[in-house]
């Protein structure tokens, strides 16, 4: 009989130092490679078969993703990929990465990941505090934004159903704007929930709420539960009017959402704080660690004014359950206040990271993240061929290329990219009923240099 897969043996040693060497050759390189996608054709010619009856080997596998497949990526932590929402999670945070993997712990249940539960909820409380929610208030680390606005819109949807009967057979209603991220849409299709939009890109002012609201049919009215509010759009990094919408929920006896997965992290920023004004009165706030609090992949987080509405829309309930929720096993089950139930201790490389370095030096991080947004604006205001679209917001900038067609920021994004030089990618921003392509930078990276954004913007003269 070979030995089993899971003994030690001198290989296995061996390919164990490999592994680390490669992690930390990756975390600690000074100069990085913006990468490329090829075609899946391409791919497969390179590496041929991998997954055989007997095995190609560690060695032989490890060999083809340093040499091709690792290549194929487009890491998200390069200074110059400043596209969609990038990340730079911290060396201290992708360490504890592996030591999460390492420990094999099962996160539903204090019962089994206590030590591990313990560090996330530390975490957890800090994200808590940045929010002013009430006492009591508290929150899970999800998959991500995604994950966490379902999970949020599942205890709305279940607590309304909760107040009478009529609304236990009626179809549910949310109101968001169209500067709302995709996926608040996408989950009122889980959900099987209608979602009416207020008609802006710009900031979700009261007034517009309440107008959608009084244009509502009764019946409607009846069905609407919840409005979502947005902590920095994930496009223009704008924030809701979160004060008045608070208010007019709070009249209108409606859940308060804030999906803050982009603009969370700004929270720590004394500069933009007052912004986020109203947060405190959320029902519930979605922030994603794994885009402005530096961790790695993947780290969303949900957080409730009062968990208990969470957990009697979460907890699940089976007979092999039924030993976590014993008295003996005592404790916070991360389980049951989002929607899933195995799940990796995703806060602890946050903790980690955090006890390391101190919440000062993630201000510190993110403010640059502001500055360097602010700075590019200048940059902007000065070069004759670019002009702003609108002022940067948090660490978002939208400008115009003057002169360029659609096609041509299209063009110039591939050839950066193919370039090796930088990722940037166009977008759309409406203003009354036409979309525009635009180009946008978003800021996350402290290490990205006042010379990166000077060298892309000269590249579009
Ligand atoms: C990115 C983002 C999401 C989705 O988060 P994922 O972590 O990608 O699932 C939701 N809302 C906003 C505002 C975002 O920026």
């Amino acid at each position: 009989m070979e030995p089993s897969m899971h003994k030690i043996d001198i290989d296995l040693v061996e390919m164990t130092l490999d592994v680390m060497k490669y992690a930390i050759d990756r975390i600690s390189a000074t100069e990085r490679t913006i990468g490329q996608p090829k075609k899946e054709a391409e791919l497969r010619a390179l590496v041929g078969e991998t997954i055989t009856a007997k095995g190609i080997g560690g060695e032989n596998a490890f060999n083809l993703w340093k040499q091709h497949l690792s290549k194929a990526n487009v890491p998200v932590d390069h200074p110059r990929n400043l596209a969609f929402v990038p990340a730079s999670p911290t060396r201290a945070a992708i360490m504890f990465d592996l030591v999460t993997s390492a420990s094999s712990i099962h996160g539903a249940y204090w019962m089994e990941g206590a030590g591990g539960i313990f560090c996330e909820n530390e975490a957890m409380k800090w994200m808590v505090s940045l929010t002013g929610l009430p006492e009591g208030a508290f929150g899970v680390f999800t998959s991500g934004g995604t994950a966490a606005n379902l999970s949020a819109i599942v205890t709305a949807r279940e607590y309304w159903r909760s107040l009478n009967d009529q609304n236990k057979v009626e179809k549910g209603i949310i109101i968001t704007s169209i500067g709302a991220h995709s996926s608040v849409k996408a989950m009122a299709k889980v959900v099987d929930v209608d979602v009416l939009l207020v008609d802006t890109e710009d900031r979700m002012e009261a007034s517009a709420l309440q107008q959608t609201i009084e244009g509502l049919t009764d019946h409607q009215r009846k069905r609407l539960f919840a409005v979502v509010g947005t902590g920095g759009t994930t496009n223009a990094g704008i924030i809701d009017d979160l004060v008045g919408i608070a208010a007019i929920c709070d009249k209108e006896k409606l859940w308060f959402h804030v999906d803050a997965a982009y603009g969370g992290g700004a929270l720590i920023a004394d500069s933009v704080r007052h912004l986020f004004h109203g947060i405190e009165q959320a029902d519930s706030i979605t922030i994603d660690p794994h885009k402005w609090m530096f961790s790695p992949y993947d780290c969303g987080a949900v957080i409730y004014k009062n968990p208990e509405l969470a957990k009697k829309a979460h907890s699940q309930e089976g007979s092999y359950l039924d030993i976590f929720k014993d008295e003996g096993a005592h404790g916070f089950n991360p389980t049951d206040y989002q929607i899933q139930l195995t799940r990796r201790v995703r806060g602890l490389p946050l903790w980690f990271s955090l006890a390391m370095h101190g919440t000062d030096r993630y201000k510190e991080a993110v403010e640059r993240g502001i500055e360097l947004a602010q700075i590019a604006g200048k940059m902007i205001q000065e070069k004759p061929h670019v002009e702003l679209v609108r002022e940067p917001s948090l660490s978002c900038v939208l400008y115009r290329r003057i002169g360029w067609e659609p096609e041509d920021y299209t063009n110039w994004t591939y050839e950066n990219h193919r370039k090796g030089f930088a990722l940037v990618t166009p977008t759309k921003w409406k203003t009354g009923n036409t979309f525009q392509t635009v180009s946008r930078f978003c800021f996350i990276n402290p290490d990205t240099t006042e010379k990166d954004i000077e060298m892309i913007l000269d590249s579009m003269v």
